[in-house]
């Protein structure tokens, strides 16, 4: 089963969202460390697929087109893998194109939260660790804290501010679970939930959702990733075992000395899932 071995990492991020680097570095960082198989996945945007190919096949590295879509389910945010997908499918484009347009508002409001808790000019601070305009996220806005001194880390920031009751957190309506599922399908994709450990939800509400995706033809579980505890791989395997998901692996590399693990440098995934590319080559 040699094509099970590749050194795969299907979860990664330029700043066309909130990587630092731009495609071409995040690519050569990646065949500095080994990857065979890349997928570039930035949030609820496709623009960079493209570039990602064409360095993909300069660097020797097989290329998986992806993307990262963020939904609202039962009050909260989470991320929808979309892997393999045709990134020309009219109803993918176009549906991300209309949750970025939320973006810019949203910060604006975050930047008017943050002056209130007097932190004043965070938007314009934000905009400039921002490589792609229609796509201002949190992670923007916690550099920016960073560079103020209030911080050392992005998790840290995640701490104190922008999320849930903290200051510069703002309720936002991003896709539904059935829109994101079903542009990635359309798409002729396979729709993989992304870092299941990382949600604020109960057992029985992940179940829930789980169901749903099931039901709705999503295929896989992100299993091993740079946004999981190493004893949360364990876990995950065994969920995607019982539901009969696919095994994905990523690391959701966004920055050097930023992220828990670099591009290119997962450990393996666990025995006895399939992986999600297990028939890819
Ligand atoms: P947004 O799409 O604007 O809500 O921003 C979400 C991004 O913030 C995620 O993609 C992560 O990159 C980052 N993020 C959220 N929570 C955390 C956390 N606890 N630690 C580090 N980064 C986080
Ligand atoms: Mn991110
Ligand atoms: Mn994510
Ligand atoms: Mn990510």
């Amino acid at each position: 089963m040699v094509p099970l071995m590749f050194n795969v990492d299907l979860h990664t991020h330029s700043n066309i969202s909130d990587g630092v680097l731009e495609p071409a570095a995040l690519a050569g960082r990646a065949r500095a460390n080994g990857l065979e198989v890349w997928a570039l996945t930035d949030h609820d945007e496709l623009s960079g697929i493209g570039e990602a190919r064409r360095l993909a096949r300069e660097h020797g590295m097989r290329h998986v087109p992806g993307v990262e879509i963020s939904i609202s389910w039962a009050g909260q945010t989470i991320h929808i893998l979309g892997l393999q997908i045709n990134e020309n499918h009219p109803p993918l484009v176009q549906g991300l194109e209309r949750t970025r347009t939320g973006r810019e508002p949203r910060a604006r409001e975050m930047a008017a939260q943050l002056a209130a808790a007097g932190i004043e000019g965070s938007y314009e601070g934000a905009l400039k660790y921002v490589g792609n305009p229609d796509l201002m996220t949190r992670t923007h806005f916690a550099r920016y804290l960073i560079e103020l001194g209030m911080f050392s880390k992005v998790h840290e920031v995640f701490r104190h501010y922008l999320v849930e009751g903290k200051p510069g957190y703002v309720e936002h309506h991003w896709a539904t679970l059935a829109e994101a599922v079903s542009w990635i399908r359309g798409a002729g994709g396979l729709a993989v939930v992304a870092h299941p450990g990382r949600y604020k939800l109960s057992d029985l509400a992940l179940n829930a959702m789980l169901d749903e995706f099931k039901q709705m033809g999503g295929a896989g579980l992100e299993v091993v990733t740079g946004s999981h505890r190493v004893d949360q791989y364990e876990t995950y395997a065994r969920l995607a075992r019982s539901y009969g998901f696919l095994a994905s692996s990523g690391s959701d590399f966004h920055a050097p000395g930023e992220s828990r693990v670099d591009i290119g440098q997962l450990p393996p995934l666990p025995d006895n899932v399939t992986p999600v590319w297990h028939d890819w080559f």
